[in-house]
């Protein structure tokens, strides 16, 4: 005390200088103490004092919602394009009749229009505006099964273009009404025609773009940012929730964008993991794999398989294919919606009968950790798969 006497004694004009430091010291402190307090209090450190409405309040599911959007901390969304992705891994333990499975399942249904397509609809089509090819005002035009078709028409919605879309007849009327619900023009065309028709629905949107000069032709099928989006996003968020642990993947094929990406990646995190390609009956994918003359047929299940090869897909991470029919996998998808809760598509249901093939012919019922893509929702498909 006598020196701080001495020090302002000494220097008149520090007096009010050092008395307001000092001032600014004392509340600093009493504030970080305010802040200790209502910390301990959040943790429910005195619950004997209060009752914690904050935890207590906050469910389970409300923390998870929260956790999927920690950008912003009160959980609050900008756009529906921020939900696109970080789907859900999730364990089957009831599916399968050999008890605890050791298959994870990963839930593309969770995405805004319920398919694993969402990702690479808006990683593409902001490589396209990056690009300076796709302007303000611009229609987009696709041919699809119905999946990238949605995602198309909602992201188009969101960011301002118009979206037109060729699809197959055998397409579920639910995939044509959400497309028209976001705005989409849907143009149907005749299913199982050959594939070099113009009327052919690969063919047709390609065909109209070019009648359209202020327009792009979105390409999943030849453009290899499809693979890029599995790769950067797909596969990074398999790796990490499964912390590495994979012994195979199995993931049904259309463009080949899904298991080009993520079994590439997979492979070059692990050359062990085995990739499987489960294909419909009726699909060339197979025939091809294993060097057969190609031959194709009309089957029910939707997305999945293809009467052609499509230039992006890349056979050289596969190692396996192992086909499926419509009954299989429809019968996988209405046990697991029975057993697991999950109501799932038809390329689902055939990835995971897939997947019991696979478990079935193993040595000595190895328990290998299995990862079984979901492409899409059942919801698409109530009418054709799960009508009684
Ligand atoms: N399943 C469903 C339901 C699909 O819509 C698609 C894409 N058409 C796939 C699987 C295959 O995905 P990819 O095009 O990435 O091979």
């Amino acid at each position: 005390m006598k020196q701080l006497i001495k020090k302002f004694t000494a220097h008149p004009a520090s007096i009010g200088e050092t008395y307001f430091q000092h001032l600014n010291f004392t509340i600093k402190g009493a504030l970080y103490l305010i802040k200790v307090a209502l910390g301990l209090l959040s943790h429910g450190f005195f619950p004997f004092l209060f009752t914690n409405y904050a935890r207590d309040k906050v469910s389970v599911l409300e923390q998870k919602l929260l956790k999927r959007n920690p950008k912003n901390g009160a959980g609050i969304s900008n756009s529906i394009l921020d939900l696109i992705g970080e789907t859900p891994m999730l364990q089957l333990n009831n599916f399968s009749s050999r008890g605890k499975s050791n298959i994870f399942a990963k839930c593309e249904m969770f995405n805004p229009t319920l398919s694993i397509k969402d990702r690479i609809v808006l990683f593409m089509l902001k490589q396209y505006e990056k690009d300076k090819k796709l302007k303000p005002g611009y229609t987009i035009y696709e041919a699809s099964s119905g999946n990238t078709g949605s995602s198309l028409a909602m992201i188009a919605a969101v960011l301002g273009y118009k979206a037109v879309i060729t699809v197959p007849a055998k397409t579920s009327q639910e995939k044509i009404d959400t497309m028209r619900a976001f705005g989409a023009n849907v143009i149907i065309c005749q299913s199982g025609i050959n594939i070099d028709s113009p009327e052919h629905y690969t063919n047709k949107a390609y065909i109209l773009s070019k009648d359209d000069s202020n327009s792009i032709y979105f390409n999943q099928y030849d453009n290899h940012e499809n693979v890029n989006a599995h790769y950067s996003l797909t596969a990074c968020e398999i790796w990490r929730q499964m912390d590495g642990k994979i012994d195979y993947f199995i993931a049904p094929a259309s463009s080949g964008g899904t298991i080009s990406g993520v079994g590439k990646f997979l492979k070059q995190k692990n050359p062990n993991i085995k990739i499987v390609l489960p294909d419909p009956v009726g699909s060339v994918f197979y025939d091809y794999f294993y060097g057969n003359e190609l031959k194709s047929e009309s089957y029910q299940v939707e997305g999945a398989g293809k009467d052609k090869v499509c230039r992006i897909h890349d056979f050289s991470v596969i190692d396996q294919v192992i086909r499926f029919t419509d009954e299989e996998a429809f019968g996988a998808a209405k046990r697991l919606a029975l057993t697991e809760g999950v109501l799932s598509g038809g390329s689902s249901g055939g990835a995971l009968a897939v997947a019991e093939k696979l478990i079935e012919a193993l040595p000595n019922n190895e328990l290998l950790r299995i990862v079984v893509m979901l492409p899409d929702s059942g919801f698409k498909y109530l009418s054709k798969i799960y009508k009684k």
